[in-house]
């Protein structure tokens, strides 16, 4: 029995980048060896285990084969006799396809050391084309690795998109399609992400909503890609890359969000920015009865956190439509406080209760943003 590092761990310690999980693969092992060493299955039907000493996952080698639509459809076959070779020929990518033995030799027969160094994602084999979860991984890795210079292999896009044309992007789960889409715009070049997914036609199977955006007049398609540009150069968390990705969909954000099952944060804000990034953008305009509506619908009494990752996604358009700052920001903080300062404890004292205390409340509130906007207007003259 052997056992080889493979994957991310490899490619990303030739990259001379930090690896954070390490995957094992183990060559000439049986499932009852592997229990026996004491290694634990992670699943009934799956050839991994997982080492409960380090909690690294050991995969048995293994070959596959489709047999139908959706991941479900893929037979897999776990034995001793599969070698190095036929494991790393069925995976994605050939800079994730080397192997590094526990003597630190290097195993590369598809090649991946040479499109590392020349920054190429290229696929492996043609069953790239057997799980089109990888034209996902292809566009994040792009995502991910564009600060230092790779592109997408000229023929891996055609495989790409002909795997578009087939229509078994369809297929994919939300959930498998969710988990790439939210690394990916984690990333540090979100955008690309989009970009490669619009290279290879996948975007119009997966999103045709934001595909639309870029056959729209006022380049609304290049908007977005700025915007989450920005969000990602400002280390914004994931409900506020995704609103900026949404932002211009209008009625269909709900569509999309349920699609991928997004996180319920992340369904919010998109929802949030999409009707309200308008009012953001032309905060200082605003009356005091319209922002007092604004602070309502957002509850920012009791969610400040969601105010404020609204005020971030909307900077971030202005920023990505070639704004330098975003005084709106500090102006809608500054309306906040005003909203804020009226005391509920006096107006109790008054003997006020239920619905004649919330108005009281709501009227105080608006007589404070009335003086806020009031001094702000004298402020600008
Ligand atoms: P990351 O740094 O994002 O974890 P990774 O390369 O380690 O990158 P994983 O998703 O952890 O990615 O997968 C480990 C390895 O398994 C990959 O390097 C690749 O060889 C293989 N792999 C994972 N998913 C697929 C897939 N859908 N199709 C083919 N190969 C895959
Ligand atoms: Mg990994």
């Amino acid at each position: 029995m052997q056992i080889y590092k493979v994957g991310g761990a490899v490619r990303d310690r030739l990259l001379g980048r930090p690896v954070s999980d390490v995957d094992w693969l183990v060559v000439g092992a049986t499932v009852e060896k592997m229990q026996a060493l004491g290694y634990r299955p992670v699943g009934a039907d799956f050839p991994v285990f997982i080492d409960p000493k380090s909690g690294q996952e050991y995969a048995l080698a293994r070959t596959e084969r489709k047999s139908g639509r959706g991941y479900g459809g893929f037979v897999f076959h776990a034995s001793p006799d599969v070698t190095l070779e036929q494991d790393l020929i069925r995976r994605d990518l050939t800079i994730n396809a080397m192997a590094e033995d526990q003597q630190g030799n290097l195993y590369d027969p598809y090649f991946g050391k040479k499109d590392l160094d020349q920054r190429i994602l290229r696929h492996v084999s043609p069953a790239f084309a057997e799980d089109p979860l990888r034209v996902l991984r292809v566009a994040r890795f792009a995502a991910r690795y564009a600060p230092l210079g790779f592109r997408v292999a000229p023929e891996t896009l055609e495989l790409m998109r002909q795997i578009s044309a087939s229509g078994e992007l369809q297929a994919l789960t939300a959930e498998r399609s969710w988990k790439e889409i939210e690394r990916a715009l984690m990333e540090e070049q979100p955008q690309v992400f989009i970009q490669v997914l619009r290279d290879c036609d996948a975007l119009r199977e997966l999103m045709p909503e934001l595909d639309a955006l870029f056959a729209a007049p006022q380049d609304a398609g290049m908007h977005t890609l700025a915007a989450l540009e920005q969000a990602a150069k400002h280390q914004q968390p994931l409900n506020v890359r995704w609103a900026c990705l949404t932002q211009a969909l209008g009625t269909a954000i709900n569509a999309v969000n349920q699609r991928f099952k997004a996180p319920r944060e992340c369904q919010e804000l998109a929802l949030l920015v999409g009707e309200f990034q308008a009012h953001c953008h032309r905060a200082q305009q605003l009356d005091a009865a319209t922002l007092l509506d604004l602070l309502q619908k957002f509850d920012v009494y009791r969610r400040p956190q969601r105010f404020e990752d609204f005020i971030a996604a909307c900077e971030m358009d202005a920023r990505g439509r070639g704004g330098e700052d975003y005084p709106q920001g500090d102006y809608l903080r500054g309306a906040v406080a005003a909203a804020k300062a009226v005391e509920v404890k006096s107006l109790v004292a008054q003997g006020l209760t239920g619905q004649a205390l919330g108005a009281a409340l709501k009227a105080e509130r608006l007589k404070a943003l009335e003086a806020y906007t009031q001094s702000a207007i004298a402020q600008r003259n």
